[in-house]
């Protein structure tokens, strides 16, 4: 199966041990379901891979912007890892958890003044710069309360991942950080060094997202951890604190790879160590901040069939009662899933339809070209699995339809954790 918390018994899908078809009569659909326990999972595969390796020092930050709702800060903050957030709403979300805000680093291409001083306000513990605007923000915020602020700078090392276009953040031509071949990271590095509120404490770069290629990592340390030496060559500087990024892939469909997290940390951490020695620096703290591995097979979307539309010589069409206001990425990116009939999980798969959404848009697309079984009608539930990153927290209320239940499934407990929208909820803003 392709998630491993996928099992099937007579003919039915069962999640987390959990019968699907009971979940979505119980909740109604379209609803989102998540595995408290795979998301534990996956946490811990990082965190021992990370004492393993990268020793007492390492820290993993869950990137929430993958799924991001009180219950699953409170689930960081019981794990003991940081997070990484990109806005003042998600910063609020966190504290809001009780998450304990000295671990979080604060990202963003383009941090309002609002954002730093909301941050700085409430104790974020790093800012991850992208820019020396900010920097010099951060440095006037500072100042007028009399704080100190530690913060990374994100560093462009000019890694091409081979993912997805939108999905490469890492190369030289990104909105995203400062490009280290340009010689404008080492300007920048003098210029933060110069000032007496901002504490630099080490780089972060994030070279892209669904990485599988064997040696991504390794190429971006082989430039980041040479310009850590030219920067203690130029500035006496020694950086504590490598931020590698996310990344991560997690497998959608059968046919992509299977990745081995901790073989990946193990060769890691061993070039990180010997590149380190090479070059005559200490080597950093490590901080790496996997979003997607940690939530996405964690996740599955239920929904129920309503209309087939079958067009005899040309195509098919299977309906359902969500789309891509609950799951946009097929749509923004055509993004691969597995796609299955909860209820007929034993039967041939003999009848090719693509499913697609109840917007009105043509592109509201789940996916296309999935083998149902020939049976397939209105009220039977379609279960899309690895649905835990990207989907609830891109969710829109297009063509106002109100975002579905988050239900998380605990040992042998189900539990709503973010309430459906109610109609009241579309139009409580409205004046
Ligand atoms: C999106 C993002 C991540 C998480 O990436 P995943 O592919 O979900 O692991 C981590 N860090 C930064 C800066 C990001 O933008």
């Amino acid at each position: 199966m392709i998630c491993k918390n996928i099992t099937i018994k007579d003919n039915e899908l069962y999640f987390n041990n959990f019968k699907v078809t009971e979940l979505a009569k119980k909740y109604g659909t379209p609803l989102y379901i998540m595995d408290e326990n795979r998301i534990r999972e996956n946490v811990n595969a990082y965190k021992s891979a990370f004492k393993k390796y990268f020793g007492d020092s390492a820290l993993m930050l869950y990137a929430s912007k993958a799924c991001s709702f009180k219950y699953i800060y409170e689930i960081m903050k019981d794990e003991g890892v940081g997070i990484d957030l990109v806005s003042s709403g998600e910063l609020y979300t966190a504290k809001a958890a009780g998450f304990d805000l000295s671990k979080a680093y604060f990202h963003s291409n383009n941090k309002t003044d609002f954002d730093i001083a909301y941050g700085i306000e409430n104790g974020v513990g790093y800012f991850v710069a992208d820019n020396i605007e900010e920097v010099n923000v951060i440095e006037r915020e500072c100042e007028k309360l009399g704080k100190t602020q530690k913060i990374l700078l994100r560093l462009t090392p000019g890694i091409d991942t081979h993912t997805y276009e939108a999905d490469q953040t890492g190369k030289i031509d990104s909105k995203f950080g400062t490009a280290i071949e340009t010689g404008q990271a080492l300007t920048l590095v003098g210029e933060v060094l110069k000032l007496s509120h901002v504490k630099l404490m080490g780089f972060h770069c994030h070279v892209g997202s669904q990485v599988f290629e064997e040696d991504v990592y390794e190429r971006t340390s082989k430039i980041m951890l040479k310009f850590f030496a030219d920067v203690k060559e130029k500035y006496n500087f020694e950086t504590l604190e490598y931020d590698i990024g996310g990344g991560f892939g997690v497998r959608y469909v059968d046919s992509d790879p299977i990745l081995h997290l901790d073989t990946k940390l193990k060769e890691l951490s061993e070039y990180i160590n010997a590149e380190c020695g090479r070059l005559n620096i200490n080597v950093p703290a490590f901080r790496m901040e996997p979003g997607r591995s940690i939530v996405a097979d964690a996740g599955m979307t239920l929904y129920t069939v309503g209309t087939i539309k079958k067009i005899p010589g040309y195509k098919n069409y299977v309906s359902i009662d969500g789309g891509m206001a609950d799951n946009p990425r097929f749509a923004l990116y055509g993004a691969n899933y597995t796609c299955m009939v909860a209820n007929k999980m034993n039967e041939a798969l003999d009848f090719k339809a693509d499913l697609v959404g109840r917007c009105c848009e043509s592109g509201d697309i789940i996916q296309k070209d999935i083998m149902f079984p020939s049976s397939v009608k209105r009220y039977d539930i379609v279960a899309v699995a690895t649905t835990g990153a990207y989907n609830y927290s891109m969710a829109s209320n297009y063509n106002r339809l109100p975002r579905p239940a988050v239900v998380m499934l605990k040992d042998d407990n189900d539990f709503v954790v973010v309430k459906a929208e109610s109609f009241d909820n579309l139009i409580q803003n409205d004046i």
